[in-house]
């Protein structure tokens, strides 16, 4: 069945005369709707940390506390602020990507970029897993480095995040005729494939409170596929549960510049 929003309207255009309007509102209702959702969903994302936070501010401003609780106070209240500024960082950037126009395309130096991405990872992991580089082929993209940056740097710390201690996390990076790979697999939690197809939905967040006890914010996906199909890239993920993931962002070939 047809699943429609109209909007009708009965005017009266001159006597006897009736004009019966029809419009077809189906996307607008879907996108009002959609951003009804986003901004329920930003003031429940940023009322958790607010209530913990003057939840603290009270205690403090109302009972004696020792010195040892009021240093826990102020560690989670520090926790909390920074969650809030996480947020409001990822969505300001999610905005500027939404409402600025791609900036001009320029040779990125994918070899510097991936080497980069390789010494952020181990950093986030802190020795904690085997970080392994895995390159074929010559050759570096056009696109924006800042947005690239962030789309693929998302992977590589989601990859971290998600992945136990002990664990392996492969970034691969593949240039062929028919276009450039950056891929990264992890031998991770892994994801159950219901959950697959919504991961890049703004908030969306397989188990909210791992997520936020890694330092997510829901939003990290939904920026890297913005920054990608900007890219003309598309995010594949394919996943076992229990044993890994793998996030691979495919370039078109017109996408890959020099060797
Ligand atoms: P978050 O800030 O919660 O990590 P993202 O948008 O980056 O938000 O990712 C959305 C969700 O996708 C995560 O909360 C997590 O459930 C899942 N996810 C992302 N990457 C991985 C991964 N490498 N392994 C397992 N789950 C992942």
């Amino acid at each position: 069945y047809f699943e429609r929003v109209l909007a009708i309207e009965l005017m009266a255009y001159a006597e006897d005369c009736w004009l019966l309007q029809v419009a077809d509102i189906t996307q607008t209702d879907r996108l009002d709707s959609m951003r009804r959702d986003f901004v329920a969903n930003v003031s429940h994302e940023l009322r958790t940390p607010l209530t913990v936070l003057s939840g603290f501010v009270e205690t403090l401003q109302e009972m004696e506390v020792d010195a040892e609780a009021r240093q826990r106070y102020v560690h989670i209240m520090g926790e909390q602020s920074q969650r809030m500024q996480s947020i409001v960082e990822d969505l300001l950037r999610l905005s500027s990507i939404e409402s600025a126009p791609p900036p001009p395309d320029q040779p990125v130096d994918m070899a510097r970029l991936i080497d980069k991405l390789h010494r952020d990872a181990e950093a986030l992991s802190g020795g904690r897993h085997r970080i392994v580089l895995d390159s074929e082929g010559q050759g570096n993209l056009l696109g924006s480095e800042s947005e690239l940056v962030s789309a693929l740097a998302n992977l590589v710390s989601n990859a971290v995040r998600y992945t136990p201690s002990g664990g392996t996390i492969t970034l691969i990076w593949r240039v062929s005729a028919a276009g450039a790979e950056f891929a990264v697999q992890d031998t991770g939690i892994g994801i159950e494939p219901e959950h697959i197809p919504r991961l890049t939905e703004r908030f969306y967040r397989v188990d909210r409170g791992r997520s936020r006890s890694a330092g997510g914010t829901g939003l990290g996906l939904a920026i890297a596929k913005h920054c990608l199909s900007r890219h003309q890239a598309t995010l594949e993920i394919t996943s076992t549960p229990g044993a890994g993931s793998r996030f691979a962002a495919n370039f078109p070939a017109g996408r890959v510049t020099g060797g």
